[in-house]
């Protein structure tokens, strides 16, 4: 499922641009689109696909490497040589749109209870502020009042407005004490949520930041690049044989193996390496300022540092043997170029893997 690699070009600023780029990147993006009908076309009349709406946006996303989940789906279908049957592809499609949608519930529900949150406090706040001025007003209008019908006389009317101001102004005062507990409330709430936003991009295993966090810095990372034309590169890696691990040593020593992975990429992670775990025994990094030979080191030495370990299984003293993985770089040609640059990483991890393991490609 590799997506060609287009030419290399020196970095953009998009915002900067001349004439010529923007109208180079315009032919390369026509260029990029043209090339993904060619595929797609080529794939419907391979696997004689039906034409059908579903069938086609779920192969744009699977052959674009637009998901790389998906991409990943066809590619080992294609190995295994099973058919791309209708049965198969409605499934991809509903697996793919219940993901989406998971996705998106979540994202808004964030935002929605976000949102409502700083307009009640908001209104808290005004309504706080008014309730108190309203209160100072109140209460020297009783003092005027009480005093007039004392001067006055005996006069009733006046009596039973004090009083009744007097029960308002308490009430006011309730309601100004009800509006402090809210206001404190709602900050307790913002600083949860604050959390719950931090623990949405987190591996709950490794600690490591996970997929949802790589999306988000590929994005940042990608734009910061081509503002200050720096090089970005990107590198996947995928451990070899985890499965074996698993079934020498049972799911939760495979789960400290993983575990133990993760720090070794985190030891590398900084300024110039963002680590994530993009799910399973893969993991996903991100090099800024690295052209695509600099990242190929760069994933090298981490490699070459993970494979000298000598883990042990703590339960019993075996050692897990050598733990090496396999990875895939590849250089990320401006923000338009990111999802491309992953589909060019994967196809260069699967020719790692291919070619014996333990070793990374630039693709
Ligand atoms: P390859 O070298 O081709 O990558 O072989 P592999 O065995 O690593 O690959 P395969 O995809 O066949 O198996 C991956 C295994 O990783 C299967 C799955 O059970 C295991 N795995 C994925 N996530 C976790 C996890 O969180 N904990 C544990 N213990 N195992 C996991
Ligand atoms: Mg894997
Ligand atoms: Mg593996």
């Amino acid at each position: 499922m590799a997506a060609s690699v287009p030419a290399r070009q020196e970095p953009q600023s998009p915002a900067g641009g001349s004439g010529s780029d923007v109208l180079q990147s315009r032919d390369r993006a026509r260029e990029g689109r043209s090339e993904l009908m060619q595929r797609v076309t080529e794939f419907v009349l391979k696997h004689d696909v039906a034409l059908t709406g579903s069938n086609l946006s779920l192969l744009v996303a699977a052959l674009s490497g637009s998901d790389s989940a998906l991409a990943r789906a066809f590619t080992a279908r294609e190995i295994s040589q099973e058919p791309f049957s209708q049965k198969w592809l409605d499934e991809m499609a509903r697996s793919r749109s219940r993901e989406e949608e998971r996705k998106g519930s979540i994202e808004q529900l964030i935002d929605r209870v976000e949102a409502s949150l700083t307009k009640f406090a908001q209104t808290a706040q005004t309504a706080e502020a008014e309730t108190s001025e309203h209160r100072g007003a109140i209460d020297a209008h009783i003092a005027t009042l009480a005093q007039n019908a004392v001067q006055d006389g005996s006069q009733l009317g006046i009596e039973r407005l004090v009083d009744l101001s007097r029960v308002m102004l308490e009430r006011i005062v309730q309601i100004e004490e009800a509006m402090k507990k809210s206001q404190a409330e709602t900050a307790d709430l913002k600083e949860s949520l604050a959390e719950a936003r931090a623990e949405a991009n987190v591996d709950h295993l490794t600690n490591l930041p996970n997929r949802r966090a790589f999306e988000t810095q590929l994005e940042k990372l990608s734009e910061r690049a081509a503002e200050r034309g720096e090089p970005l590169s990107v590198g996947f890696c995928d451990v070899d044989h985890f499965k074996s691990i698993n079934d020498t040593h049972g799911h939760d020593a495979g789960d400290r193996v993983l575990v133990a992975i993760a720090r070794t990429l985190q030891s590398y992670a900084g300024r110039n390496c963002f680590a994530a775990r993009h799910g399973g025994e893969e993991f996903a990094l991100l090099f800024p300022g690295a052209d695509i030979a600099k990242a190929k080191v760069r994933l090298d030495k981490i490699r070459m540092d993970l494979s000298s370990r000598q883990m042990v299984n703590r339960d019993n003293g075996q050692s897990f043997g050598k733990i090496t993985f396999s990875g895939g770089v590849s250089q990320i040609e401006g923000p338009e170029d990111a999802r491309n640059a992953l589909a060019r990483a994967d196809a260069a991890l699967y020719k790692a893997k291919e070619s014996g393991r333990d070793q990374v490609i630039a693709g």
